[in-house]
């Protein structure tokens, strides 16, 4: 068999989340009763006008500053014509030939060596409504409380060459809208979606195969699952002498499978024209200039930062980086200059990460404010505690609140790292257990990890392992 690569590009779309809508002032809102966030204007009603959400194009300007995109300071808007029962005025505003954004990039870590992906275009647009399919009822329901709902179609160039770089394209544009805050990103409310066009070709061809798009992608491990699939599908059309057609396909997740949904001949034809009853956007260098500024440190820098700077492993960095809550606990934690940032990414990917999976809490919802985490990190560091007394404390800041040293005190955690005790401690129980220090002294070496064990239990967790061991040592080999 032939050797293949396949080829992909993804067109993502995002809602922003405005206060209002794109073109009217109905409210941009999740989950409201069907058809009660609909005007005029939404509906596309004759005699009506629409007036552009400067919100909407500065959000999109930011996502493309974000992708290093060129910016089209002027550009227009088109209308997109077609008919669906979801789009009540039988066109969408898009952008065509000029979009607001064009020509970026982005960077994916993939298996630890970074690759860029051509961003081809950002354009900004209106959603459609949802059709909903009710059993109690023979027909399709309309809610049109999304039209109007303003978009942004990231486009990217074919440059992504497996699912798993698909994947990390996907994770990284999420990654990046929410730090910007422009997008909830929610998928299981359709917030984000993406188009997924798959071609394969012979290894070291530098011709494009023909491309299949696959629609109805509704989530980044569907994604993953399509790509796979329709690879395949296309090698074995070709090994098996065929050709591909360019054709759209619908994925179907259940069944894991694509279908055809329309093939080249029967594309539809949407007869785009300029927007007549919108003005040209001009958006000026300065507001340009502005709106970058407001740029921040994006997850890509965070993660270089992290493995430059602090010494985190990369996975462990692109953790912390890839969610905003951790990465904002994690550098508010590390500015303060406590405790090792090793110690804080424990914390954070460990102890903290398990709390809120098996609490449903966030970790900016907990009273843990960098400074009490700190803290606590500096005290296990000094040896003031052990870790399971730490993961104690811990548990008392999130439940109640409160000071760590406070905690410690009041609980009596602190670790008992005083030699002259510790020695007769050690001795009571070398005394106790004439078994293990013989095994020991006949070269059983290991029987010391069973004596240390003692010292802890008979301490009730508060003797300083560290300083039981070594006197443990002494004693045996004394
Ligand atoms: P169209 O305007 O026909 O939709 P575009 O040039 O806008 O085509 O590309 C749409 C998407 O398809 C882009 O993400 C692009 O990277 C991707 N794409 C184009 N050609 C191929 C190909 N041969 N294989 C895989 N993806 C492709
Ligand atoms: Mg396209
Ligand atoms: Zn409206």
């Amino acid at each position: 068999m032939k050797q293949y690569e396949t080829v992909i590009g993804l067109e993502i779309h995002a809602e922003l989340n405005t206060e209002s809508k794109i073109y009217c002032s109905c409210r941009n809102a999740f989950g409201q009763e069907p058809n009660t966030q609909i005007c005029p204007v939404c509906m596309g009603l004759p005699g009506t006008l629409p007036t552009l959400n400067e919100k909407a194009v500065d959000f999109a300007v930011r996502m493309g500053h974000a992708l290093s995109c060129r910016i089209n300071s002027v550009c227009r808007q088109d209308r997109k014509n077609y008919f669906y029962p979801d789009l009540p005025k039988a066109y969408q505003i898009s952008q065509a030939d000029i979009p607001l954004c064009e020509n970026g990039h982005l960077e994916i870590m993939i298996d630890g060596a970074e690759k860029t992906v051509g961003i081809m275009r950002i354009h900004i647009e209106e959603d459609a409504g949802k059709l909903l399919h009710d059993a109690s009822y023979a027909g399709s329901l309309a809610d049109y409380n999304r039209c109007g709902v303003p978009l942004i179609e990231i486009v990217t160039e074919p440059d992504i060459r497996s699912s798993g770089e698909a994947k990390a394209v996907l994770d990284t544009i999420r990654g990046i809208l929410r730090y910007l805050d422009i997008s909830d990103c929610k998928m299981q409310e359709g917030s984000i979606r993406c188009d997924v066009n798959v071609s394969v070709r012979e290894k070291g061809s530098s011709e494009l195969g023909i491309r299949c798009e696959m629609k109805n992608v509704n989530s980044f491990s569907a994604a993953v699952r399509g790509i796979e699939y329709e690879a395949k599908r296309q090698i074995g059309i070709l090994e098996s002498g065929g050709v591909i057609i360019q054709e759209t396909r619908r994925w179907d997740d259940a069944k894991g499978m694509s279908f055809t949904m329309r093939t080249k001949e029967d594309a539809e034809d949407y007869r785009f024209f300029p927007e007549p009853d919108l003005g040209t956007i001009v958006v000026s260098e300065e507001r340009i200039e502005k709106l970058k500024e407001t740029i921040p440190e994006l997850p890509n820098a965070k993660v270089f930062r992290y493995v430059k700077e602090h010494g985190l492993p990369e996975t462990d960095a692109r953790l912390i980086a890839d969610d905003i809550d951790k990465a904002k606990l994690y550098d508010e934690c590390t500015a303060l200059g406590k405790c090792r940032p090793k110690s804080v990414s424990n914390w954070i990917l460990g102890d903290i990460s398990k709390f809120c999976n098996d609490t449903g809490r966030s970790i900016l919802g907990t009273p843990l404010t960098a400074e009490k985490l700190a803290g606590l990190i500096a005290e296990t560091e000094k040896g003031r505690i052990s870790s399971s007394a730490a993961k104690t404390v811990f548990r008392v800041i999130v439940d109640e609140g409160g000071e760590p040293c406070e905690i410690i005190e009041r609980l009596g955690l602190a670790q008992n790292s005083d030699t002259e005790s510790l020695k007769q401690l050690a001795a009571e129980i070398l005394a106790a257990n004439e078994k293990s220090v013989s095994d020991y002294k006949n070269g059983k070496k290991n029987a010391l990890g069973y004596l240390v064990g003692q010292c802890m239990k008979a301490s009730g967790g508060r003797a300083n392992p560290e300083i039981i061991r070594e006197l443990l040592e002494n004693l045996l080999n004394g």
